[in-house]
């Protein structure tokens, strides 16, 4: 069997706020040896389900370099370092069995959501895609679809496994905190939570994969609207964009990688603008 694991960091056991998941914070080297760990619970549920199964590793926050190497179980390769395509899930293909998300987050603006945002907190006011707004949760699920392979398992706080169930009722969850604001939460035991998740990744694995892969429509809409005019001034430069009002931009493209080629593109263009 062959598993892809995409680790974010905001939906990690016992992380509620930027203190545990900022590069240059103080409560940092807890928040990163917190977040390898969660990693290492799914890798032992993998293992237990399949004992030889190939492993890859995404480390999909910031600057994707969260994950020490040294620290992360040997039976997976780890995927590091930013820019490049596909980001958060850069190393899926058409080879894998099964995808994993491992410390993921809600959509922005999500009631009882752990630092809940949408890729980008300062540019991203929502994204809509075919019509439904969504989370990362759903767009990476999509990217996974588009190659044919199926989320199975989600890690994160209630809200965010509520998003992968709204996806599909048969993905296993492992909701290891129920925030009570954006910044905090009650958390189960970090040993609590990893058993959690060790044993749903087990579940979702042993006798093999029954969720089928998530796919958008094609083509696909992609509607995006940022957090300031000034957003939308500068995306309307990029060929394909069609502006609907101060702060939206649309993008219709073929598949489900162009539509989110556009998107990224687009938010990093938006990220070179000042307020
Ligand atoms: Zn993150």
């Amino acid at each position: 069997m062959k598993v892809f694991i995409s680790v974010d960091m905001e939906g990690i056991s016992g992380i509620v706020d930027g203190t545990q998941t900022g590069r240059d914070k103080a409560e940092y080297k807890t928040g990163r040896a917190l977040m390898v760990a969660d990693v290492n619970a799914a890798i032992d549920g993998i293992l237990e389900a399949d004992p030889g199964a190939e492993i890859v590793v995404s480390d999909a926050h910031g600057g994707m370099k969260n994950i020490e190497p040294e620290a992360l179980n040997k039976a997976a390769v780890l995927v590091r370092g930013t820019p490049k395509p596909l980001t958060q899930m850069a190393g899926i293909d058409g080879s894998f069995d099964a995808v994993l998300f491992v410390g993921y987050h809600a959509k922005k603006g999500t009631e009882h959501g752990i630092l809940s945002h949408t890729i980008s907190g300062r540019a991203i006011e929502s994204v809509t895609i075919n019509g439904t707004e969504v989370g990362e949760t759903a767009i990476n699920a999509g990217i996974a679809g588009h190659f044919g392979v199926p989320l199975v398992f989600l890690a994160g706080d209630k809200a965010t496994a509520r998003e992968a169930k709204e996806l599909d009722p048969g993905i296993e969850v492992a909701a290891v905190k129920e925030a009570i604001g954006r910044t905090s939460a009650k958390c189960l035991h970090p040993k609590v939570a990893r058993a959690l998740i060790r044993e749903n990744v087990a579940k979702a694995l042993k006798g093999g994969v029954k969720v089928k892969p998530f796919a958008f429509k094609q083509p696909v809409e992609v509607v995006v609207r940022f957090t300031n005019a000034r957003m939308g001034d500068a995306v309307e430069f990029m060929p394909s964009a069609e502006r609907l009002d101060g702060k939206t931009v649309r993008f219709v493209q073929d598949d489900f990688i162009g539509a989110f080629n556009a998107l990224r593109a687009s938010i990093f263009i938006a990220g070179a603008v000042s307020t």
